[in-house]
Order: structure tokens, then sequence, then C-alpha cells
């Protein structure tokens, strides 16, 4: 009887705490911006995140989580809601500390920047999206998530010698997501983290061709006039893709060749640039 009563005086408060913490746990945050969980590519997620933890390595101050049941790091959900846009692939929402990554957009992210015809290269999904979520641990690190930069004018002194990448918010967190695998991919480092960064090097060398080389050949013509549409920025949110991943190949290689395109790309974003001549003779601007 005594043992039993006192059984049931221990489950009272114990059940109690529970209901407490039950109800002090929080509603996950895609509910409170009307988006609801996508599954489609849980298992790329799974392996996204497992790449990212081990490039940034046991000692980051920001990892990630794939649930809230995890102990540490800041949780990814996969999101679906028609509000997303079908480029907003993966972000900190303003203000939070997750990251929603578009479950109904990585097809359009992976048709982007993976290689599907001719001489393109390919990216495995994981590596691309932990390449997204490195950048997004920039952001967490920045605590400037969910905000955006104007575009602006970029030297190539701002983004090269310098990396003085203080104008812009994504050029900030990609410079982020740079240091964490040139860190990772050094010797010495544990053999799954320097695998890990050697592969996604190859992810940003195989993404950056695959975009340069479309603007060279898909979009010849344009390309050889310097049309702005191929070297400006993405509406007023992110500096130009094909910019970004030149500036990180540029980065994790530093060749000649790589610096030599990062410039080419450069210049061409310079309003003032000289068009070039399609048939390799002088143009009319050149002669003046
Ligand atoms: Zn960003």
């Amino acid at each position: 009887m005594h043992s039993s009563r006192c059984a049931k005086r221990a489950f009272i408060p114990i059940s109690a705490a529970l209901l407490l913490f039950g109800c002090a746990r929080p509603r996950p945050v895609p509910e409170k911006y009307g988006l609801h969980i996508g599954t489609t590519h849980r298992a790329v997620l799974q392996r996204a995140i497992a790449i990212t933890n081990t490039i940034l390595g046991p000692s980051a101050v920001v990892t990630l989580r794939a649930t809230d049941r995890e102990r540490r790091g800041a949780t990814v959900y996969l999101v679906r809601g028609a509000q997303l846009g079908d480029t907003e692939y993966c972000f900190v929402p303003q203000g939070e500390s997750c990251v929603f990554v578009n479950d109904a957009a990585f097809d359009g992210a992976m048709h982007l920047f993976s290689g599907h015809a001719g001489s393109e290269l390919s990216v495995p999904p994981e590596q691309l999206l932990a390449l997204m979520l490195l950048h997004e641990t920039g952001h967490l690190a920045n605590h400037d998530g969910g905000s955006y930069t104007p575009p602006s004018r970029l030297a190539l002194d701002d983004v090269t010698a310098t990396m003085n990448v203080d104008k812009s918010r994504e050029l900030r967190a990609d410079a982020h997501a740079i240091r964490a695998i040139r860190e990772a991919f050094t010797p010495g480092q544990p053999m799954p983290r320097f695998l890990a960064a050697g592969d996604l090097v190859r992810a940003v060398a195989n993404i950056s061709w695959n975009l340069s080389s479309r603007r060279a050949i898909d979009d010849f013509a344009a390309n050889a006039l310097r049309d702005q549409r191929l070297f400006l920025d993405e509406g007023y949110t992110h500096p130009n893709f094909e910019l970004r991943f030149l500036i990180m190949n540029d980065q994790l290689q530093s060749t000649p060749e790589s610096r030599a395109l990062l410039a080419d790309f450069v210049a061409g974003r310079q309003s003032t640039a000289t068009p070039k001549s399609l048939l390799g003779i002088p143009s009319l601007m050149d002669a003046h």
C-alpha cells in the first residue's frame, strides 16, 4: 500500500512535468509561416546535413540537425508551400535560427546547377544541397538570415585579393562556406572530413563550369555582345549565381584559369564594357 502510494505521489509530479514540457514545446517553425513539411527529398537532405556537419567539424559554432529531437544544431526543415518562389531553394527565415529547404524547388536547382547535356558535369544532389546548407550556416553565424542585399557594383578586388565581401550578405555567407571547405580540405584532417570537402571542391568547379559553358555556348551571341542580362543580378535579391560560383571556385582553386574566368565575368558586368565582335574582327565601337 505504502509503496504504491509513493509511486502514485511520484507519478503525479512526473506526469505534470511531462504535460508542462509538452505544452511548453514550441510548435514547429514552418507552421508559423503556413508551410508544411515536405518528404520528397528527405533522404537527400539527411545525406546533405551529414556532409555539412562533417565539413564543419566538431568545433563549429553552428551545426545542423534534421529534427528537433537531436541534441545540437540548427534544425533544417524540408518545407512546401505555394508562397515559396521557384528559386527560393534554401533560406534562413527572418528572425529565426533554423533553415528551410524548399522541397518543391529542389529539382529546379538540380536542373540549373547540375549538368544535364553535352559537356556539362554532373553534381550529386546531396553535394549541391550541402553547398547550399553551408551557405545558410554562414547566415546563421552572421545573424543575417532572411535579409537581402541590394545588387552592388563589385570590382574584381572586392571579390578576390581582399575578399572584401561585406558589401553583400550573400557573398559573405558564401565566404563562410568556402572557409569551412578550405579548412576541411587540408592534409591532416580526419579522412571523412577531407574527402567530403574534396567532393564539394569538385562540385563547385563543376557548377561553375556548367553555368559558364552555358553562357558561352547556349547564349553565344548575347555573351559576345556582353548582354547585361547574363551578367547582372537576379532581381533585387541575390547576386548572379554564376558570379557567386566563379568567386567560390577561384577561392578554392586559386589558379590563373579560375582568376581569368572570374575577371572576365566581372568585366562583363561593367555596363561600359566594349562589346566584342561576334566574328573576331574589330567592331565599329572598337575602332573609336
Ligand atoms: Zn543566402
